[in-house]
């Protein structure tokens, strides 16, 4: 395996402009940290709004050639981009687990993962259509086609450094955007390696800019200041993507929100119990907990409210805390004090409003930033652990006594991004999936995440979707052609 002081010194660390790796303007850098040890892994260039200028103005350069670019070459550097991520893996799971602190194994799922949106977006690129009918009074044809909207800004959260990148530049390369991508401050460094094998595979000069930076709202405000900006596809908190909205309003510009959760998990009386503790696992420590899609609170049938409390508890006791490179781990640590002060604040609450710890509520007493796997049941229905996305391995868990009920709770939030669902009855799986107000669904399994299905929220969780058949519309406007024959 690579080394680490290797795998840092290999990656980039400048800003990407128009084909070029070049320093900020200011020549100033930030540093990255590892989230296991606080310590710092590299400094990279601190982008400022000269810089994303520089870089809107690589996107116009290059917009007009990159759209008319064969879509199935366009498909071939994404392909061969597909190629490359999976030969590198080690590489960049190792980058991915420095920067972000999941567990090595966990880095490797997501690097396939990102690898798969290339692959799945160099598919589609051949496949962007258009329509034509017959005027429903006869007289005229009506003729669609589907064009890229063009440049477009980026932005993308610290919690998957590299599948939300891939996300959202596979679609843009496929659809013949240009784009300007700003990954998060606290993990930069996937986004500049999937850069460098972009360039590698030949995408042309000025259709991928990156620019990294610690001032993100003074840099990108140029950009939405800006008319040569079409499109801004953003995910991150709803805080900030409502701010980002608003900005957005100033050029009209097309935009996709994948904004925060607050997923329930319903366990129904009928449920596979050992199943559903195993799903439940899955929905609440991928990723040390830190995902969108992660269960944020547990509804239980009350029959076996008990039951499954203690089960899951025993099973997370078992799971190996550490850092995300050292052997057998599977739990890593949380990205930074922020992070531990929340979770001890939302844990805190749950317990003084009558919640029981069955295993965890402890931070962990190393370098780093380290969080027990925490199970608390019979939360109180206005604990703020129940209202608020934790983004952390604690598990809260209330029972219900009625399906009603359990829809309800379920709903009783302003997010809507997914929901968990474990019962063997056909009939009650349908009638609820139709009843809860979410994007997307988990039926007896506990993850959704798949680059072939269309992923996002309604509610306060977002618009648009991300991958699947509706990932590259985010990025293509329609033309309608009223034709006289
Ligand atoms: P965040 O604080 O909202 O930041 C997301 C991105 O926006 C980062 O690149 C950040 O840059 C940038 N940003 C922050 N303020 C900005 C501003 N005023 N102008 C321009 N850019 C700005 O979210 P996060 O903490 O990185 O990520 C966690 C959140 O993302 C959670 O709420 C999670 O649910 C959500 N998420 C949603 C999905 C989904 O698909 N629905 C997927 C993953 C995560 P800096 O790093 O410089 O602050």
């Amino acid at each position: 395996m690579i080394s680490e002081q290797d795998v840092i010194k290999q990656v980039p660390k400048k800003l990407f402009i128009d084909g070029q790796w070049t320093t900020s303007t200011s020549n100033t850098t930030f540093e990255v940290q590892d989230p296991a040890t606080g310590k710092s892994l590299c400094e990279v260039a601190d982008g400022n709004d000269q810089d994303a200028l520089l870089a809107l103005d690589a996107c116009e350069r290059a917009q007009k050639s990159w759209s008319k670019y064969p879509p199935r070459q366009r498909g071939e550097i994404l392909r061969h981009g597909y190629e490359q991520i999976i030969e590198r893996s080690d590489y960049l799971a190792t980058l991915m687990t420095l920067e972000m602190g999941k567990p090595f194994q966990e880095s490797k799922a997501e690097i396939v993962y990102a690898a798969e949106f290339f692959r799945w977006f160099s598919e589609e690129a051949v496949r962007i259509d258009g329509r034509f009918a017959v005027a429903p009074n006869g007289n005229g044809r009506l003729l669609t086609m589907r064009q890229p909207v063009g440049p477009s800004l980026l932005i993308t959260p610290w919690n998957f450094p590299l599948a939300m990148a891939t996300r959202k530049m596979g679609p843009a390369i496929a659809a013949g955007c240009t784009m300007v991508v700003k990954p998060a401050s606290l993990t930069p460094l996937c986004t500049l390696a999937v850069t460098q094998i972009l360039q590698e595979v030949g995408l042309p000069e000025g259709v991928l800019n990156v620019i990294t930076t610690s001032s993100s709202s003074k840099t990108t405000k140029v950009l939405f200041d800006d008319p040569r900006l079409r499109k801004m596809s953003f995910t991150g908190s709803t805080e900030v993507g409502r701010t980002l909205m608003s900005a957005a309003s100033k050029n009209v510009l097309k935009i996709s929100m994948e904004l925060g959760g607050n997923a329930p998990f319903l366990v129904f009386e009928d449920a596979d119990l050992d199943a559903a503790v195993e799903g439940a696992v899955i929905a609440k420590m991928r990723n040390i907990g830190q995902a969108c899609t992660a269960a944020n609170r547990f509804h239980v049938a009350s029959s076996i409210a008990k039951e499954f409390s203690e089960k899951l508890a025993q099973r997370l006791e078992t799971m190996k805390v550490g850092g995300g490179l050292e052997d057998g781990v599977e739990v890593g640590p949380l990205i930074n004090q922020d992070a531990i002060d929340k979770t001890k604040s939302l844990v805190e609450d749950a317990i003084g409003k009558g919640g029981q710890v069955l295993t965890g509520a402890k931070q962990l007493d190393r370098g780093g930033y380290f969080y027990q796997p925490t199970v608390i049941s019979n939360v109180a229905r206005d604990a703020k652990v129940l209202q608020e996305e934790i983004f952390a391995p604690v598990a809260p868990i209330v029972s219900f006594d009625s399906e009603q009920q359990a829809i309800e709770m379920a709903n009783d939030t302003p997010f809507g991004l997914v929901a968990y669902v474990f019962t063997k009855d056909l009939e009650r799986s349908f009638r609820v999936a139709e009843e809860l107000q979410v994007g997307m669904l988990g039926l007896n399994q506990g993850m959704v995440s798949n680059p072939a299905a269309p992923f996002g929220g309604v509610k306060l969780s977002g618009i648009g979707r991300e991958g699947g058949y509706e990932g590259i519309d985010e990025y293509l406007e329609t033309k309608y052609i009223a034709m006289k024959i």
